[in-house]
């Protein structure tokens, strides 16, 4: 009776837990498991053939750099443009991935430098009593690129005035954009147009123009014949056709002369009429 009822409770047990009766066992598994690496992508480099056939897409695990994914695809021309005056020519490559997780790669390259501007000539305008000079130049590639610069101009008497004869001004006008060369103008002058003994041009004689055929002189260079001093056609206060130390001589004895009853200067100035 005992052994059947144990029998009976045996057989039960294992009816009602059959789980039980097959318990998984707990044990170490016999291969070991395989840590799962949750990536994490650095950046994608993109490497593209010599001839921009193709370009390969690579991306490296920062966890593990042994983990990287990668895919090579051919590439298309998707734009060409042409060399302008600024601009280089360029091709540019696109190369698109079968893996979305890849962005489309770009490649642009330049075919050929620009081409830079192509001048027309330059066309001057003056200031009407010259002291300036205007240089515009346009682009005969595109009319809308336009150089334009002004700059001061210095007179030079070129041709002297004599009672007789009419003279040459000169006037230079230099800019400082190397495209526009400088500009010059010659201008006939006459003995009545001239303020003789005003060296500086400011349309007034007095000692400044004395200080002014100083300084010129002081600068002239035999060599050049040039002074980087500025004078006007009046710096020939003798009128004898040259510019030098008579011409400060004369102004001296021009400004000592002055007459007390009519207020006149006995001095002439400038070549005799
Ligand atoms: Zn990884
Ligand atoms: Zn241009």
């Amino acid at each position: 009776m005992k052994i059947r009822l144990r029998f009976a409770f045996a057989s039960l047990f294992a009816l009602c837990f059959p789980l039980f009766a097959a318990a998984p066992s707990f044990a170490a598994p016999e291969t070991p498991i395989i840590p799962y690496c949750q990536h994490v992508w650095g950046k994608a480099t993109y490497t593209w053939s010599e001839d921009y056939s193709t370009c390969t897409v690579t991306r490296t695990c920062v966890r593990n750099k042994n983990h990287t994914i990668s895919e090579t695809a051919a590439a298309t021309l998707s734009e060409e443009t042409s060399a302008d005056c600024d601009t280089p020519a360029s091709k540019t490559y696109t190369a698109s991935f079968k893996n979305e997780a890849f962005e489309t790669g770009t490649a642009t390259v330049v075919t050929s430098q620009a081409l830079g501007h192509d001048w027309n000539e330059t066309k001057y305008v003056w200031e009407n009593d010259y002291s300036a000079c205007t240089a515009t130049r346009t682009c005969k590639r595109n009319e809308s690129h336009v150089l334009e610069e002004t700059a001061p101009a210095s007179a030079v008497m070129t041709k002297p005035v004599t009672a007789e004869e009419d003279g040459t001004v000169t006037y230079t006008a230099v800019f400082s954009n190397r495209d526009l060369p400088a500009a010059t103008l010659d201008v006939p002058i006459s003995y009545l147009d001239v303020l003789w003994g005003d060296a500086n041009g400011d349309g007034v004689v007095n000692n400044k123009d004395i200080v002014r055929l100083k300084n010129y002189l002081a600068d002239y260079d035999e060599e050049s014949k040039t002074s980087t001093v500025d004078i006007f056609p009046g710096a020939d206060a003798s009128g004898d056709g040259a510019v030098n130390n008579k011409d400060i001589v004369r102004l001296k004895n021009y400004f000592a002369n002055l007459e007390d009853g009519s207020g006149l200067f006995t001095v002439t100035l400038g070549p005799a009429a």
